[in-house]
């Protein structure tokens, strides 16, 4: 987009948004003028007044918000982290998201994850999650998958997503995400939180370092959050990093976390960034593109 055309655009945004206030303010919620309707209607472009917010950001664009709507993003658990990172791509206007998750909403789900509420004790989460998304934005096509993903079912679940966000509680499955991500060379955004910490890490498959290069094995004996537990604004952060790592890649604003990854202590509130590099003998991204 030239600057000349940006800040067409940016212009014509800026009425828009100053006349629909200017016309908010002028109606009673008891008796609106009539004749407002067919002004407002023009001006009510719905897709500029919900995105507007991030339209106007100076580093945000038009064409940013183009390739977020023609994206399709899958998001691997609907959990603690997959509340905030879905939440926010919907409302950010991702085009098409994915839910992979196989469980059902449980009672000790619900403070940590957001999407889901307490009538919806029983359901399963892809579908409670699926119904909440479509509620905050009905322009995001969102399609749930009541299923576990695995090392057998994980090509055939990324197919077509140009972007995959692990959200997901289990090494077994970050593992399985990251050597389908890097086969078909699809870019993903890894996340974990447990008790008060948390990790994220963006991957360019063939270019950066992916999830294995920086942990090649997973810990033994890694604790869980049933047994180690876990706070809900932890993961509320952990998974609000990762929707902004999945929003960087997408539309190409700003500096992705890339080659390193970013140890979070929120006990402490210290952000750490470690640098890592792409290991020749990895066995997800390093034979493959030899
Ligand atoms: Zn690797």
């Amino acid at each position: 987009m030239s600057s000349n055309s940006r800040r067409n655009f940016l212009r014509d945004l800026a009425g828009s948004v100053r006349d629909v206030a200017a016309a908010a303010q002028s109606v009673t919620p008891e008796e609106p003028p009539e004749e407002l309707g067919p002004e407002i209607e023009p001006l009510a472009d719905t897709r500029v007044e919900r995105y507007s917010r991030q339209l106007v950001l100076p580093e945000w664009s038009e064409a940013a918000q183009q390739r977020l709507g023609a994206a399709s993003v899958l998001v691997v658990g609907a959990g603690a982290l997959g509340s905030p990172v879905a939440m926010y791509l919907a409302g950010a206007g991702v085009g098409r998201l994915g839910i992979v998750d196989a469980d059902d909403v449980e009672l000790s789900n619900l403070h940590r994850q957001l999407l889901h509420f307490t009538p919806d004790l029983g359901l399963p989460k892809a579908h409670s999650a699926a119904a909440k998304l479509g509620f905050l934005n009905p322009e995001v096509a969102v399609e749930p998958y009541q299923v576990r993903l695995d090392a057998g079912n994980a090509a055939g679940l990324l197919e077509g997503a140009d972007l995959v966000v692990d959200c997901s509680d289990s090494f077994e499955t970050r593992y399985a995400v990251n050597a389908a991500c890097c086969a078909a060379r699809i870019p993903l955004v890894e996340a974990g939180v447990l008790g008060t910490s948390g990790l994220v890490m963006g991957i360019r498959p063939g270019e950066t370092a992916c999830y294995r290069c920086a942990f090649p094995a997973p810990p033994p004996d890694a604790p869980s959050c049933a047994t180690a537990g876990v706070l809900g604004p932890a993961a509320g952060v952990v998974g609000s990093l990762q929707a902004l790592e999945a929003l960087k890649l997408l539309t190409g604003v700003g500096e992705p976390l890339l080659d390193a990854f970013l140890q979070v202590d929120l006990a402490l509130l210290t952000f750490l960034r470690v640098n890592v590099e792409r290991r020749a003998d990895c066995p997800d991204c390093g034979t493959a593109y030899a």
